[in-house]
């Protein structure tokens, strides 16, 4: 099989540019014996994969210069050397932004089942995005019923998850989220009690009139001045989970440093950070319960996807950047 790869070519410095990648095209090898060729057919855009462009420390190794780039992705298996895949298969795993995955001793596969939820679901509110909201918000925030829980990112996969978890916990929700197409779609279709638009001017204020008694858990999806004025809106005891800061991946000068930290202090509260693969060994259990919620109709999910090739990478990724779509990002390649 001829097999088309987008390779990083270079680190990008702010947002990436079109020369920070290049496309090879290439045989995929002779399967051995425990090898399985999947296609791949969705691939999963996620703001984590700026940081992995990166060189540094992180929580998972960068992708190397001339590395298929990293992602997320389902599809079917089309070859089999490995007793545990058959062909016809569908499975999820990292399988990089390319056309086919050869899979090594068939490692990091996942079969799903596609009559019970297509791919897109799986890839999404039964994937790592509903995997964060779950263990992120349940486990990190610790919400209690009757409490207000601020989200930001609240349009976005995770945080439309983490809303919605929240109000089938008995909680006031607030989303933060840009445009106003978001913000209705929050209320009226998500059910959120309110939500704020964080283009508009003085976003404080549109924050305390969302919350006028202050903020129980803030679950935060972009750091930067959202957190800051987070931290100002904080109550007594408050939980301010860290799940991720798109508003600095793309900086050039570092991550902007809160100035409102010492609300911390004074609410005697507590912000902490997570990462989504430290739960792996209780996806199960999270999945078994978000599928009974989706079952009942209390939580819905939203995929955006996107039709095109491996070429179309670079493009529907900036999309996440753009805050044009709502919802899971998804390249649909075949
Ligand atoms: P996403 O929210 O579906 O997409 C990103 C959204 O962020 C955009 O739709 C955009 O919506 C918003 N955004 C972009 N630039 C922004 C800016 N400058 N200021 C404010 N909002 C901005 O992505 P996701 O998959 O749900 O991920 C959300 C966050 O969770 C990311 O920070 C990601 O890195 C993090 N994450 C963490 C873990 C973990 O294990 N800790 C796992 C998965 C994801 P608007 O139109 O509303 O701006």
């Amino acid at each position: 099989m001829l097999n088309k790869q987008i390779r990083l070519a270079a680190r990008p410095v702010g947002m990436p540019q079109s020369t920070d990648f290049q496309i090879i095209t290439e045989e995929t090898p002779e399967l051995k014996e425990g090898d399985v060729l999947v296609e791949v057919q969705l691939i999963s855009l996620d703001p984590a994969m700026r940081g992995w462009m990166n060189v540094g420390k992180s929580y998972i190794r960068p992708v190397e210069i001339n590395e298929v780039m990293r992602a997320g992705g389902g599809g079917q298996v089309v070859a089999s050397e490995n007793p545990n895949f058959e062909v016809g298969d569908y499975v999820t795993g990292t399988t990089g932004v390319q056309q086919y995955l050869y899979a090594k001793g068939g490692k990091g596969l996942l079969k799903v089942d596609t009559k019970l939820a297509p791919l897109s679901k799986w890839l999404s509110v039964l994937g790592m995005t509903g995997m964060t909201a779950y263990f992120g918000f349940l486990d990190v925030g610790a919400p209690k019923a009757g409490e207000t829980v601020l989200v930001s990112g609240a349009a976005g996969a995770v945080g439309m998850i983490v809303g919605q978890i929240a109000k089938i916990k008995g909680c006031k929700v607030i989303g933060i989220a840009g445009g106003l197409e978001k913000v209705d779609f929050l209320k009226n279709e998500l059910g959120f009690d309110d939500a704020v638009d964080y283009r508009m001017p003085n976003l404080r204020s549109g924050m305390r009139r969302a919350c006028p008694d202050g903020v129980d858990v803030y679950f935060d999806n972009v750091g930067g001045e959202t957190l800051d004025n987070a931290l100002a809106m904080l109550k007594m005891k408050a939980r301010v989970v860290i799940c991720g800061a798109i508003s600095g991946y793309n900086n050039t000068d570092g991550a902007v440093a809160p100035k409102n930290y010492l609300s911390l202090l004074v609410n005697r509260a507590r912000m902490e950070g997570f990462v989504v693969f430290d739960y792996a060994d209780r996806y199960r259990e999270a999945a078994i319960e978000m599928a009974g919620w989706i079952k009942k109709g209390k939580l819905k999910s939203r995929e955006h996807i996107v039709q095109g090739n491996v070429d179309d990478f670079l493009d529907t990724f900036t999309l996440l950047f753009e805050g044009d779509k709502i919802g899971k990002l998804l390249l649909k390649i075949a």
